[in-house]
C-alpha cells in the first residue's frame, strides 16, 4: 500500500492525494485509516453509496457467465434488461444506446442528432447551441458545446466551438424583473441566437436541466423550460437534456427535467446509472429520432466497451436497489433537510449565499458581498481552500471557480441518496467547521 514518490500514473491535478483503501455507504477510508464522508458522492455519481452487496453480487454473477461480448457479434441479457428497465422509466424516450461514461454519452447524443438531420433531409443543420457556463464533458466534441473559459480554448480549432448562450444564472441578476420574467428572458436568448446563426443551420440545443459542475445545482425558474421547448419546436430544433449528473434520482425525480414535465428529444445519462460500480453511460431518444437514422443504415457509432455486460449488470442492480430502498423519495426528503441546513449556515456565514438545488444536488455561492454579488478575489483560491479545509476535516465537497460568465466560487453538497437525517447533521457539523476555518483564513465575516 506504499505510494510511489513519482508514480507512473498521472492525473489532471498535480496535488498529492491519499491512497484510498475502502469505502462503505457514505464513508471512505484512506490507507492511513482516516475516515471521510463522501459529501459529493465521488463526482456526484455514487448515488446508491459505496459497497452495495446486491450490486457487487450481480456483477460477480455476470462475470462468471460472460465478462465481455462485442456488440457487433452478440446481444447480451444485462444490456437488453437495462434498456427495457430504463425505457419503462422514460416515457417517450424508449430507444436506448449504451456507452462507457458521460462525455461519451454526450458525444453520442450530438452524433445521433446530426445523423437524424441528414436522414430527414436537413443536411445543413449542424450547429448545436450550448450555454456559458456549462459542463458537458472533456472529449473534443463534448467540449465543443461546453461553456468553460479555461477548459475549451486550447481545443477550439481541433473540434468546433459551438454557439453559446448565457446560462440562466438568475440569482446573479440585479434587475427589477421577477424570477419567472428572468427565466423567460434567458430562454428568449436561445431564439435570438438561433436567428443570429440562421435557423436553417441550427440542429439542437443542449442544456443541463439543473446545473451541475459549472453552476453548482442551478435551478432555472419554471418559465425557462416551457419557453425553451416552445422555441425549439418553432424552429424544428432538437432539445438535448444532459442528465449525466441529474439523472437516475439524484434530484428527487428520475430525471431532473421531470420536475417540470420536460419533453426533450434526446437525453444523456451516466454517473448514477452505474453509481460508480462500473463505467457506464447511455443515451435515450425518441423513436422519431432513432427511426430515420436506423432506416438510413444505422448509427455511425460504437465503442469496444459499449453495452458491456458487467457494466450493464451493475446498472440493472443499481436501478433495482434505487427502487427497493426508495432512494428517489429519500433524495427529495433529505434534499429539503439539507437545503434548510445550508440556509442556516448562510445566516452564520454571510459570504455563503444563493442556496439552491433539488433533491440531493444542492449548491451555494461564495461572495465578497452577497448583496451586490461581488465575487471573492480570484487569488484567494476560495474554492480550492474550501475543498482542502473540508478534506482535512474528513468531508468531501465539490467546489469550483466558475470560469466563463460572471465569475464566482461555488460549491455543491451532494451526498449519496442513501444519506440519513443524522448523517446530514454530521455533514453540516463538518461543513460549519470548514467554513469557520475558511472565514478565519480569508478574513471573511461570521455571525456568532
Ligand atoms: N455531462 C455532465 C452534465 C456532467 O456533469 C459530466 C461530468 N461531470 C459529464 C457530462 C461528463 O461525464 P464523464 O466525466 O463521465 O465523462
Amino acid at each position: 500500500m506504499n505510494v510511489q514518490t513519482k508514480p507512473n500514473l498521472f492525473h489532471f491535478t498535480r496535488a498529492p492525494r491519499p491512497l484510498i483503501d475502502r469505502a462503505d455507504g457514505i464513508y471512505m477510508w484512506d490507507a492511513t485509516g482516516k475516515r471521510y464522508i463522501d459529501g459529493s458522492s465521488g463526482a456526484v455519481n455514487v448515488n446508491i453509496g459505496h459497497g452495495n452487496r446486491t450490486v457487487i453480487d450481480a456483477m460477480k454473477r455476470q462475470m462468471d457467465r460472460v465478462s465481455f461480448a462485442y456488440t457487433i457479434h452478440f446481444e447480451n441479457q444485462p444490456a437488453l434488461d437495462l434498456a427495457r428497465d430504463l425505457a419503462a422509466r422514460l416515457p417517450g424516450l424508449d430507444r436506448i444506446y449504451f456507452v462507457s461514461g458521460g462525455s461519451e454519452a454526450v458525444e453520442a447524443c450530438l452524433k445521433l442528432a446530426r445523423q437524424w438531420a441528414i436522414a430527414t433531409g436537413q443536411p445543413n443543420r449542424w450547429k448545436i447551441i450550448g450555454r456559458m457556463p456549462s459542463y458537458h464533458g472533456i472529449t473534443i466534441g463534448s467540449l465543443g458545446v461546453t461553456g468553460d473559459a479555461v477548459l475549451t480554448p486550447a481545443f477550439e480549432q481541433m473540434g468546433h466551438a459551438m454557439p453559446l448562450i448565457p446560462a440562466p444564472v438568475v440569482h446573479r441578476d440585479r434587475d427589477n424583473l421577477s424570477l419567472e420574467q428572468r427565466g423567460t428572458r434567458y430562454a428568449d436568448m436561445l431564439e435570438e441566437k438561433i436567428l443570429a446563426e440562421g435557423p436553417e443551420s441550427v440542429l439542437a440545443f443542449i442544456m443541463e436541466p439543473i446545473g451541475g459542475a459549472a453552476t453548482a445545482a442551478l435551478v432555472p425558474p419554471d418559465s425557462y423550460f416551457s419557453r425553451i421547448r416552445e422555441i425549439c419546436d418553432k424552429y424544428g430544433i432538437l432539445l438535448i437534456h444532459d442528465e449525466v449528473m441529474t439523472g437516475i434520482g439524484r434530484t428527487g425525480a428520475f430525471l431532473g427535467g421531470d420536475h417540470w414535465g420536460c419533453k426533450p428529444d434526446i437525453v444523456s445519462l451516466s454517473k448514477g446509472l452505474s453509481s460508480g460500480y462500473a463505467p457506464l453511460g447511455a443515451l435515450a431518444a425518441s423513436e422519431r429520432i432513432v427511426g430515420p437514422v436506423l432506416a438510413m443504415g444505422g448509427f455511425l457509432h460504437g465503442h469496444t466497451y459499449g453495452a458491456n455486460p458487467v457494466a450493464c449488470a451493475a446498472g440493472g442492480a443499481v436501478l433495482a436497489e434505487t427502487d427497493r430502498l426508495g432512494l428517489i423519495d429519500n433524495a427529495a426528503a433529505m434534499g429539503e433537510v439539507l437545503k434548510a441546513e445550508l440556509e442556516g449556515l448562510s445566516a452564520r456565514f454571510p459570504f455563503v449565499a444563493d442556496i439552491r438545488g433539488k433533491g440531493l444536488l444542492t449548491g451555494a455561492e461564495l461572495y465578497a458581498d452577497p448583496v451586490a454579488k461581488v465575487p471573492l478575489p480570484r487569488e484567494l483560491n476560495a474554492n480550492v481552500r474550501l475543498i482542502d479545509l473540508a478534506f482535512e476535516r474528513g468531508l468531501i465537497v465539490y467546489s469550483r471557480r466558475v470560469k466563463g460568465g460572471p465569475e464566482s466560487d461555488n460549491f455543491m453538497v451532494a451526498p449519496p441518496l442513501i444519506v440519513t437525517r443524522e448523517q446530514i447533521g454530521e455533514i453540516m457539523g463538518l461543513l460549519g467547521d470548514t467554513l469557520e476555518a475558511l472565514a478565519a483564513e480569508l478574513d471573511l465575516p461570521v455571525n456568532h
